[in-house]
């Protein structure tokens, strides 16, 4: 009998095969890590971009951080006089401005930030701080609304002072703040003083619009700190928006508005409506 040595075809084929099986579970992986360690370094760049930002800032820098994001992203380091590499994304991403943070316009690298500055708080924190201070002792202050605004005639009413606050917001941080829709397409966090604080709302539109920009598609009940995602408006029409525009406590009563505003959080709380709770992760919602 012939004495068998060293493998046969068959036994070839399949440590081939094991070994493909292992190589094909293993890639993803290794994808996935180095995936991973972009983003963060991605994020530690940012993160250093902002440290180095308030350090400057404490000894008398007098720019703003979007002229600081130019100084430091600046391609020639003879040019850069607070690092001594060029800050930037493995990915390729784009650095930019957005409210008080530096961004990265790759997808996902802003997750762990935004996630971070928990967002809605982080929102509805800024909003809140907007509208406190157009505030003094309970009482709106249509003159620091006019000067920040730039409106000279006091009695200019061409704008509620609801609007007012919005433009303002708009205005100073430069646009709403983006986030991503449950169809993967970009939304706009917004917001309606109300009686007793704010409505925070989103929709897929980016511009400041004076009148029809009060259709929400994602409505934030407050109370229970849950997201809706469109159904059917107050009206039953299956539109996937609902109106916020008449929680708006400039034109309406107190009583008004406060009945209008609990009718929005009764049809997107309930389910025959049609409404969808939602969850934010970062600024991205997922059904
Ligand atoms: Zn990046």
């Amino acid at each position: 009998m012939k004495r068998q040595t060293g493998f046969t075809l068959v036994e070839l084929v399949i440590v081939i095969a094991v070994l493909g099986i292992l190589a094909g579970l293993a890639i993803p992986y290794f994808m996935e890590a180095r995936e991973e360690a972009a983003k963060k370094e991605c994020l530690a760049n940012r993160t250093q971009i902002m440290r180095m930002f308030h350090a400057q800032q404490a000894v008398g820098y007098s720019g703003d951080l979007d002229g600081f994001l130019k100084e430091v992203t600046k391609e020639k380091d003879n040019e850069n006089k607070y690092f001594t590499f060029v800050s930037k994304c493995a990915d390729g991403g784009k650095y930019e401005v957005k409210v008080d943070f530096v961004t990265c316009d790759f997808p996902g690298h802003d997750e762990d930030l935004l996630a971070a500055s928990s967002i809605p708080e982080d929102i509805l924190k800024k909003f809140n701080d907007m509208i406190d201070s157009f505030y003094k002792d309970g009482v709106l202050d249509k003159d620091a609304l006019n000067k920040l605004l730039g409106i000279t005639n006091a009695d200019d009413k061409t704008l509620t002072s609801n609007d007012l606050m919005r433009k303002a917001f708009f205005e100073k941080y430069g646009g709403w703040i983006e986030g991503i829709g449950v169809d993967g397409k970009p939304i706009y966090f917004k917001f309606h003083k109300t009686v007793d604080g704010i409505l925070v709302y989103a929709n897929g539109n980016s511009d400041f619009k004076n009148s029809g920009d009060w259709a929400a598609n994602y409505v934030y009940n407050a109370s229970t700190s849950k997201w809706y995602y469109g159904g059917k408006n107050q009206w039953g029409v299956n539109d996937n928006t609902i109106s916020v525009s008449n929680i708006n406590n400039d034109i309406h009563t107190t009583e008004q508005a406060k009945a209008n505003e609990q009718k929005i959080l009764d049809t997107i709380t309930d389910p025959s409506k049609g409404w969808t709770e939602v969850t934010l992760n970062g600024n991205t919602f997922s059904k």
